[in-house]
C-alpha cells in the first residue's frame, strides 16, 4: 500500500446527535449550512446516517419491515454506545427518488412530508427520552435555494411491533 497523507482526527468525541438524511447531492450544501447554523452541530458532534431515502423506511414498519428494522438497529446501536447522544434528527426532502424503490402503498402526493412525523413517532417509541426532530427540505421552483421546515408534531406509533424485532434482534 502507498501512504497518501496524514489527516486530522477528533479525539474522544462526544456526539450529541444522529442525523438521518438522504444523500441526494442536490442538498449537500443545504445540509451543511442548516446543520452548522441552525442545528448548531459542527463536525465531530453528530453521527451521520446518509443514505438513499433518509428516514423513509422508519415511516413504513409495516410495508418495509426489514429496511425499517435495519435503520432502527443502527440508531439504537449508536445510542447504546454513545450515551452522549440525545437528539435524533430526521431530514426528508421533496421529490425523493428513493420512493421509486418503495412499495406502491408508500407513494402518493406529499409522501415525503407525510412520512416524517410517522418516522419520528417510531423513533420516539423506541427512544422516548431522546429529542426527535424531523425537518423537511423543499427546493424553491426555478431558484437555487431550499426552504427548510421543522415538523412540529410526531405521529404516535402504536402498530404492533413484530416479536422478533425486540428479541432476536435486540432492538430494545
Ligand atoms: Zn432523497
Amino acid at each position: 500500500m502507498k501512504h497518501i497523507g496524514t489527516f486530522r482526527i477528533n479525539v474522544n468525541p462526544k456526539p450529541e446527535a444522529i442525523i438521518v438524511a438522504c444523500g441526494d447531492c442536490r442538498f449537500h450544501n443545504t445540509f451543511d449550512e442548516f446543520r452548522e447554523n441552525v442545528l448548531q452541530l459542527p463536525n465531530g458532534t453528530f453521527f451521520p446516517i446518509r443514505n438513499a431515502g433518509g428516514p423513509t423506511p422508519l415511516a413504513h414498519s409495516d410495508l418495509m419491515p426489514s429496511r425499517c428494522k435495519g435503520m432502527l438497529k443502527q440508531i439504537m446501536f449508536l445510542c447504546a454506545n454513545f450515551p452522549s447522544i440525545y437528539r435524533i434528527i430526521l431530514i426528508g426532502h421533496l421529490n425523493c427518488k428513493y420512493y421509486l424503490a418503495a412499495p406502491e402503498q408508500c407513494q402518493g402526493q406529499g409522501k415525503e412530508l407525510r412520512d416524517l412525523p410517522i418516522a419520528g413517532g417510531l423513533v420516539k417509541r423506541f427512544l422516548p427520552t431522546h429529542k426527535v426532530e424531523p425537518y423537511f427540505f423543499e427546493p424553491i421552483l426555478d431558484d437555487d435555494r431550499v426552504k427548510v421546515y421543522a415538523i412540529d408534531e410526531l405521529k404516535r406509533h402504536d402498530s404492533p411491533i413484530p416479536a422478533n424485532w425486540t428479541k432476536a434482534y435486540q432492538i430494545i
